[in-house]
């Protein structure tokens, strides 16, 4: 395929960011859109992830963006033709400390102010819903109705069918080399030799943003930070909701297929691009998960893969356009980056269209550390203090 060297619209990285926001982009009538990616369909974090999918967390900010963002994944399959296989299954969130236990209080009376679906778990309930748990270690649970999981193909076929259909192009093993900005704005985008300009330029490359970024001579306050998942030989139904235990940093759930999917966060992972698995990570996971449900003792892993995030210094995406280029807009900063994909989606379309930026997005703005306004969020899996070192 041959590139343009000019369109309306580029967007680098056909991760579910870069896909979902070029189809809200078709949908909202702008056609003129180029995506390109250095590698290959579903290479990144959008085809490596745990595919939990959750809309309620502790803070005003979080809770208000994320629940949008599962209003979005419900109607997703019908916007663009294809099952994304969303499965509001429940997701539970569990603390097994006096902190964490207060901070759900935190958390369910923000979900509940917000129109969150949301149960404060009793204990007779939480039994029912998580039967196999070694109820002895919990202090407290969230049970999120309407979180789940999705599996990332499912997404990331869908969308890419419907630009197809759409005539939107996106093109896979095209590396953006530079970005060339003059007084102020960005003037072209380059793969090697080749010159594209366009009116707007969005990032949506991943852990690898902030390397972009600096192309253009603009800092981003997020940076790479590799993580590890597995999935287990399959075992009778056991777990049902999506699981996260805030504690351990760990989250998981049980596919249909009946595996064990899941993974922990381990302080001290390093920022380097090294998608090896490693041998330390396994069995702090395996400790993790086996401890809360004794019955998953002497399963097997079969697979076990790494992949990167981004965190911001609060562990919020980074959306809108950059404070120091206008035409220079993010979707970056991810670490909930499936949850968050048709959300983000849906008001970064909206904002590059009608310039009108909602609020629930403008939480997540880029200039929000200068600002001194960080969206702090206690229930994330996400260790922020190491996520960022
Ligand atoms: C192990 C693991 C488990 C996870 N579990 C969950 C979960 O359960 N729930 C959840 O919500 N999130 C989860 N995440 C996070 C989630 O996967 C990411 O936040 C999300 O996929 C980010 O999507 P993205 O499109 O921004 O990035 P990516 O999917 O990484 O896409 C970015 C794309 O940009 C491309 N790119 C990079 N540089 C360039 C360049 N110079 N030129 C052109 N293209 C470029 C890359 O090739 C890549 O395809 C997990 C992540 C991992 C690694």
């Amino acid at each position: 395929m041959t590139l343009p060297n000019k369109v309306e619209t580029v967007i680098i990285g056909a991760g579910i960011q870069g896909l979902l926001l070029a189809f809200n982009l078709a949908d909202r009538g702008k056609r003129d859109i180029l995506v390109l990616d250095a590698g290959y369909w579903q290479g990144g974090a959008s085809g490596r992830n745990g595919t939990l999918i959750r809309g309620g967390f502790s803070s005003v900010e979080w809770t208000g963006f994320f629940s949008h963002s599962i209003e979005q994944w419900k109607q997703l399959s019908s916007r663009i033709g294809h099952n994304v296989m969303f499965t509001p299954r429940g997701y539970a969130i569990i603390a097994e400390s006096e902190i964490s236990r207060s901070m759900l209080d935190t958390a369910y009376k923000n979900q509940c102010d917000l129109g969150v679906r949301t149960e404060l778990l009793s204990n007779t309930r939480l039994r029912k819903i998580l039967p196999a748990a070694d109820h002895d270690r919990i202090k407290g649970a969230i049970h999120l109705k309407d979180g789940g999981t999705a599996p990332h193909h499912a997404v990331m076929k869908g969308a890419l069918s419907a630009l197809h259909n759409r005539g939107v192009k996106v093109h896979y093993q095209t590396t953006v080399t530079d970005i060339e900005t003059t007084n102020g704005r960005v003037s072209a985008v380059f793969i090697g030799d080749h010159r594209i300009e366009a009116d707007l330029t969005v990032i949506a490359a991943g852990a690898h943003s902030t390397e972009l970024a600096k192309c253009a001579g603009v800092e981003l306050e997020a940076a790479p930070f590799r993580i590890e998942a597995f999935a287990s030989e399959p075992l009778r139904p056991l777990i049902y909701p999506a699981i996260a235990l805030i504690d351990r940093m760990t989250y998981l759930h049980q596919t249909a297929r009946g595996e064990i999917v899941g993974g922990s966060e381990i302080k001290g992972e390093t920022a380097k691009f090294n998608l090896k698995s490693s041998a330390y990570v396994l069995p702090r996971y395996a400790r993790n998960v086996v401890e809360m449900f004794p019955q998953t003792k002497n399963l097997r892993i079969l697979r076990q893969w790494s992949g990167f995030l981004h965190p911001a210094p609060d562990g919020g995406p980074l959306l809108g356009p950059h404070p120091d280029i206008g035409d220079l807009w993010f979707t970056a900063g991810w670490t909930y980056g499936i949850a968050g994909g048709p959300g983000a989606a849906d008001l970064m379309a909206k904002a590059i269209t009608t310039g009108e930026i909602d609020s629930r997005m403008a939480a997540f703005s880029i200039d929000r550390f200068r600002r001194g306004k960080p969206c702090i969020e206690a229930s994330a899996v996400i260790d922020n203090a190491s996520a960022i070192a």
